[in-house]
């Protein structure tokens, strides 16, 4: 792979709300009378920043490496997978830098839960939570009241080994 720099990674994820199962948004059990469906526990968010780090280094996507086919990850717990992205860009040789965030749902309220959520996410992805951006908006104009909806970008940086890092700093004195 070539190493720039930075890299640049984009993921969107959607999942519809059923009655009668638990919701969880970043890794955060929020109350509600719905919840996310689909194979895993359904975390739009932590799939759409999964996708980010996948994408950020040109690996496979979320449905490519974690296929809902596969009974192993029915019911998991959406933290898997972001950890194996993230363990794949540390092998590509970054780091996450910031990741920012969007999440498009008409309830629950989530500012009340954002700074869990931020925190949650940064401990996950190993940053501090002042590099974890999260906006929610309502679906307005998009007739999408029973779906939640999450974008998510991420920046990489390229990890400089220290004695790399010795050499270039020597040359410039
Ligand atoms: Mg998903």
């Amino acid at each position: 792979m070539r190493q720039p720099t930075t890299r640049i990674g984009y993921g969107f994820d959607s999942h519809e709300f059923r009655p009668g199962i638990p919701l969880r948004i970043g890794g955060i059990a929020l109350a509600h009378d719905k919840g996310l469906g689909g194979h895993s526990d359904g975390d739009v968010l932590l799939h759409a920043v999964t996708d980010a780090l996948l994408g950020a280094i040109a690996a496979p996507d979320i449905g490519t490496l974690f296929s809902p086919a596969d009974p192993k990850w029915k019911g998991a717990d959406s933290a898997v997978f972001l950890r194996e992205a993230l363990k794949r860009a540390w092998e590509a040789g970054y780091s996450v830098a910031n990741v920012d965030a969007s999440l498009i749902l008409a309830a629950p309220k989530i500012g009340p839960h954002a700074a869990a959520i931020r925190g949650h996410v940064a401990k996950l992805l190993q940053v501090p939570a002042d590099c974890i951006g999260l906006k929610a908006k309502t679906p307005e104009g998009l007739n999408l009241e029973n779906t939640a909806i999450a974008h998510a970008v991420v920046l990489l940086e390229r990890r400089i080994p220290p004695n790399k890092a010795r050499k270039k700093r020597s040359k410039h004195r």
